[in-house]
């Protein structure tokens, strides 16, 4: 009798989804496309969730502990559990700063972001920045801390000027579905000349849905969409951008 080859499909891993802050039913969701993923905190409790969750689902998956610039404010509250968290976290974040939206002030989100570098300066752990509106701010804190731990820049928006001075610190550049919109044009153009071996990708489910899905709620089975617009911009086969952003994520996080 013949054997029939079954096709495997290429994998992914989703490095940004949070898939606590969601009411999805697991059962409901499809993991098949994952190699495996992480799920960051925004605060202490979403933190919390994030490790509960990496536990239970039909996947591996990582966490990190952090706080996001929106509640930057909440820093001094929340530093001693914060810390404890990112002492057992597998990365940290989310941290950064958000410029657009200014839900804290700029001062607090900036001694946020660098209570965080400090602590992955010790712990020698990951960190996952989000970065809007506020690149040279964003640059110069981080430039400080350069080669010295991984640093990821999720859901990366920044034109060639940024990509380039970012490139040369060293960072991984994380995509999302708003590589796939049809205003990222200028991002389309920068991505093109991030090495591939900075690329990650993701899903920052539940938000911004990629390509078809634009609107909806977002979940890691959509990462694909995503996927095979990075293909293409790169001439390259889903395979190879799958095999060479898994690696990335593993290199990354030092496995
Ligand atoms: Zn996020």
């Amino acid at each position: 009798m013949k054997e029939t080859a079954i096709k495997q499909e290429p994998k992914w891993v989703d490095t940004h989804c949070h898939l606590q802050l969601t009411d999805y039913d697991l059962a409901d969701l499809s993991f098949e496309f994952l190699e495996y993923l992480i799920i960051p905190g925004v605060d202490v409790d979403s933190s919390k969730k994030a490790k509960e969750f990496s536990s239970n689902l039909p996947v591996p998956a990582y966490w990190a502990a952090g706080l996001h610039p929106h509640d930057a404010k909440n820093l001094i509250r929340q530093k001693e559990e914060l810390s404890e968290l990112i002492n057992e976290a597998d990365l940290i974040g989310e941290t950064g700063l958000d410029y657009y939206r200014d839900h804290s002030t700029r001062e607090e989100q900036r001694e946020n972001l660098i209570f965080h570098l400090e602590m992955a300066r010790k712990l020698l752990k990951p960190v996952i920045i989000h970065c809007r509106d506020s690149f040279k701010d964003t640059y110069e804190i981080i430039a400080k801390y350069s080669g010295e731990f991984p640093v990821i820049l999720h859901s990366w928006t920044g034109g060639n000027k940024w990509t380039k001075k970012f490139i040369e610190l060293g960072v991984y550049f994380s995509l999302s579905g708003i590589l796939t919109y049809e205003t990222a044009k200028d991002l389309n153009l920068s991505v093109k000349k991030i090495p591939l071996d900075r690329l990650l990708l993701e899903t920052d489910t539940p938000y911004l849905a990629p390509g078809i899905h634009k609107g909806k709620n977002n979940k890691p089975e959509y990462i694909v969409e995503t996927a095979k617009h990075l293909a293409q911009l790169r001439e390259i086969t889903l395979q190879e951008l799958s095999d060479i952003t898994i690696k990335n994520t593993n290199t990354m996080l030092g496995k």
